[in-house]
């Protein structure tokens, strides 16, 4: 069953744009309710037992004030991929234990931004006004990028705008499998879908209403078919019993369904999450494992894992993934420079060089 909201709200000076005429035509028959404001709203909703939970199942549209394009968070004092995120979606329907947004969103709902003409003035002033410079930008960290596609039809247009450019990519993250949009679309090779991957014990406990192993793998071989390049990341890889042999088969059942010549980059992430998250995490998922191992404050202040944890998660991962695939680019994502020696055999001097490693794979 495709998820649908149980109610839209949608902010006055939202009515009249295309978007939200298109997601209003797609959630016929769901409550629906024109707003001057969502500010009393959100306040009122952070007093409910679960907002998180709730806000979820509740869309949003509004403007977008701000600028779309920003560079991603990152952390400090590991090494980053200056990567840029389109604010286009905020928050996600799926439920996954250790996500970040729980913590970081001020607004509990599932915001669509519909203004899209602002959001294509923007990247057309910013990627024709500077040639020289390759964009690789994301809509999947504040997001899923793909699992409100059937309602937003957003992927019809951001696929045919990127593959316009010869100095721009734009990476799809995704753990869902609502890839029928993209199937039909010019995209040039300008677009690469990339699934987030872990082992089947993980989804079904902590990934709470995404698609399985499996399903993800289908879906990235239609896109395959339809001559995207692909994205992996293993991340957050999580260390618990039996992880070695669970984390292995999730790579031998990825080449099994992907041919390596496809794949732009796998990035390698060991569980991590700031500490507001502990509580957040206790509350929300009490049957989680994630809390079970040690877990310690690391340079950027996040919880992550002892550092040879961290390394043995990667040495073998990446291990595997050579094994099959010598070629791929793989790289970590928010580690140190010793982590990257000691588990893959070199680092980047700094963030510009991951950067511009991966800016030349996104053209390729
Ligand atoms: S799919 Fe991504 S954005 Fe959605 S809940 Fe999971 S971690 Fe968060």
């Amino acid at each position: 069953m495709k998820f649908q909201p149980s109610k839209v709200y949608i902010e006055e000076e939202a009515l009249g744009y295309p978007l939200t005429s298109r997601i209003l035509g797609k959630l016929k028959g769901i409550p629906q309710k024109v707003i001057f404001s969502s500010q009393e709203l959100v306040r009122s909703f952070y007093q409910r037992k679960d907002p998180v939970g709730e806000g979820k199942r509740v869309m949003l549209l509004q403007l977008q004030k701000g600028n779309f394009l920003k560079p991603c968070p990152g952390t400090k004092n590991y090494i980053c991929c200056l990567y840029q995120i389109l604010d286009l979606t905020t928050n996600c329907n799926l439920d996954c234990s250790y996500c970040i947004l729980q913590a970081y969103l001020n607004n509990p709902f599932l915001v669509q931004y519909v203004n899209l003409d602002d959001l294509f003035s923007e990247l057309d002033r910013e990627i024709n006004g500077n040639k020289e410079v390759i964009y690789r930008i994301g809509t999947g960290e504040l997001t899923d990028s793909l699992s409100l596609d059937h309602i937003t039809g957003l992927s019809k247009d951001l696929v045919p705008y990127f593959s316009m450019f010869f100095n721009a990519c734009l990476e799809l993250k995704t753990k869902s499998i609502e890839v029928e949009n993209l199937l039909e679309l010019k995209h040039e090779g300008r677009t690469i879908v990339s699934w987030s991957l872990g082992p089947e014990s993980i989804i079904s406990t902590e990934e709470l209403g995404a698609p399985s192993l499996e399903e993800r793998l289908e879906a990235a071989r239609l896109c395959q078919e339809a001559g995207y390049r692909l994205g992996f990341h293993f991340d957050p890889l999580i260390a618990y019993p039996g992880w070695e042999e669970k984390y292995k088969s999730v790579v031998d059942s990825l080449f099994q369904a992907i041919d390596p010549k496809m794949i732009a980059w796998i990035s390698l992430g060991a569980l991590r999450f700031p500490p507001q998250m502990e509580g957040i995490l206790r509350e929300r998922f009490p049957q989680s494992h994630l809390l079970s191992g040690e877990l310690f404050r690391g340079m950027d202040g996040k919880l992550r894992y002892f550092r040879p944890i961290r390394t043995e998660l990667f040495q073998k991962v990446y291990g595997w993934i050579k094994e099959r695939a010598p070629e791929v680019f793989v790289y970590l994502c928010m580690e140190s420079p010793r982590v990257w020696r000691d588990s893959l055999g070199w680092a980047p001097q700094d963030n510009y060089e991951l950067r511009d490693l991966l800016a030349q794979r996104c053209v390729e």
